[in-house]
């Protein structure tokens, strides 16, 4: 059982989006000290930190001091590199383990642990040569999707096959990738997931995502699912948080199909937009779950307080300026998220909102009303 890291106490962040800034709200309200190291000034994450260091991931030295004066480092998203965590943790303690990212950081070696634990996947195969792809697609059939293996979110680097003919294309220099059949989903589900440093495992509700390119666009809590579906989803969250030994708090992304079953699609091992939600809406949100964990706290209740929906705010929204906050302002019981990134590029995620409802289905229609009167010349 390593040492409880007490509010008070110097927390080093690696990485500023807004999943740091999140992380960091959460801690300083708990009256933790945070520093952040980001490879530029004026992150999401340092703006709400009590110091930013602006170095570069690859500075040895400069990651060494700032591991240096901190009294447990943890990090952001699961593309640090692993080298730079390792060069942290020669001088201070890094929580969670350097190990879990190594798995979750290529797709491959992610899913051949899943594969090797039993946990239902989509059909894949490796890939680094066209011979591999065509081997590859005699498992999974067409159609069927290509992704790279490393740093790919948010459908970056992934590229639909309809059919050997567009096998043709395929350009190894990108590559490794991973090719998974395409699967006929009725629903993605996803489940966050903590684990404290004693095995406990603490569940946030199912949440129902619905994807627009490939992004997430909105999150409904409860998913609209049985009751048998839902403790399936989450008893293999559970499974999977225990075989990778998690320590802090994981997302794990699944397709549910027609009959009932479920896929694993990927597994995020830190703070996931789809639980984005449990901010507002749970007892203990999955920022202050995640700084539970890091810090050696018990865990808190993942309860849900009332059925909810999010909805993420991107770059398109600035498309005709500024978004009209005021007129989301209006709706009662909205919360507005907003993560103070400069460029609203398409694409980009600049915040979410968050909104309650008597059902899952009220809740929906209200985010997405509060959304809409965001966008300024819309109809
Ligand atoms: P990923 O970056 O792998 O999470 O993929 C982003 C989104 O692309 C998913 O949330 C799905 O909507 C879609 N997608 C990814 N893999 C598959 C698959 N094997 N079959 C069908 N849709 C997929």
């Amino acid at each position: 059982m390593s040492r409880v890291i007490l509010p008070g106490s110097r927390i080093g962040v690696m990485g500023g989006g807004q999943l740091g800034r999140m992380f960091i709200l959460a801690a300083r309200r708990l009256g933790y000290r945070v520093e952040v190291f980001v490879p530029e000034h004026d992150s999401p994450a340092g703006q709400v930190a009590d110091r930013e260091i602006a170095k570069s991931y690859g500075d040895e030295e400069a990651v060494k001091q700032f591991a240096r004066g901190v009294d447990v480092l943890t990090f952001e998203f699961e593309n640090i590199p692993l080298q730079t965590v390792a060069w942290a943790a020669e001088h201070c303690e890094v929580r969670p383990r350097g190990e879990i990212l190594h798995t979750t950081q290529n797709r491959a070696r992610e899913k051949a642990f899943l594969s090797a634990g039993g946990f239902p996947l989509p059909a894949w195969a490796p890939v680094s040569t066209a011979e591999d792809l065509a081997a590859a697609a005699a498992r999974t059939g067409y159609p069927a999707i290509l992704k790279t293996a490393s740093f790919g979110y948010d459908g970056k680097g992934q590229m639909q096959l309809a059919s050997a003919e567009d096998a043709r294309h395929f350009d190894a220099t990108s590559g490794p990738y991973v090719l998974e059949a395409k699967v006929p989903f009725v629903m993605e589900l996803s489940v966050v997931v903590a684990r404290g440093q004693d095995g406990e495992t603490v569940c946030y509700p199912v949440c129902e995502n619905d994807h627009r390119n490939h992004i997430l666009d909105t999150t409904v809590v409860p998913a609209r699912v049985s009751g048998a579906v839902a403790k399936r989803a989450t008893d293999l969250a559970t499974r999977i948080a225990a075989s990778i030994g998690l320590f802090g708090v994981m997302a794990v992304e699944m397709f549910l199909l027609q009959d009932g079953s479920l896929l694993v699609n990927e597994l995020a091992p830190r703070p996931h937009n789809s639980g984005h939600f449990s901010i507002d809406a749970c007892l203990t949100g999955q920022f202050e779950q995640q700084l539970r964990a890091v810090c050696g706290l018990p865990l808190g209740s993942a309860e849900l307080l009332r059925p909810c929906a999010m909805a993420n705010l991107l770059g398109d929204l600035w498309d005709n300026g500024e978004p009209d906050w005021a007129a989301a302002a209006v709706f009662a019981g909205v919360h507005i998220h907003v993560y103070g990134k400069a460029s609203p590029f398409p694409g980009r995620k600049m915040g979410h909102l968050t909104a309650f409802g008597a059902t899952p289905d009220e809740a929906l229609e209200r985010v997405l009303a509060a959304r809409r009167a965001l966008r300024r010349g819309a109809a």
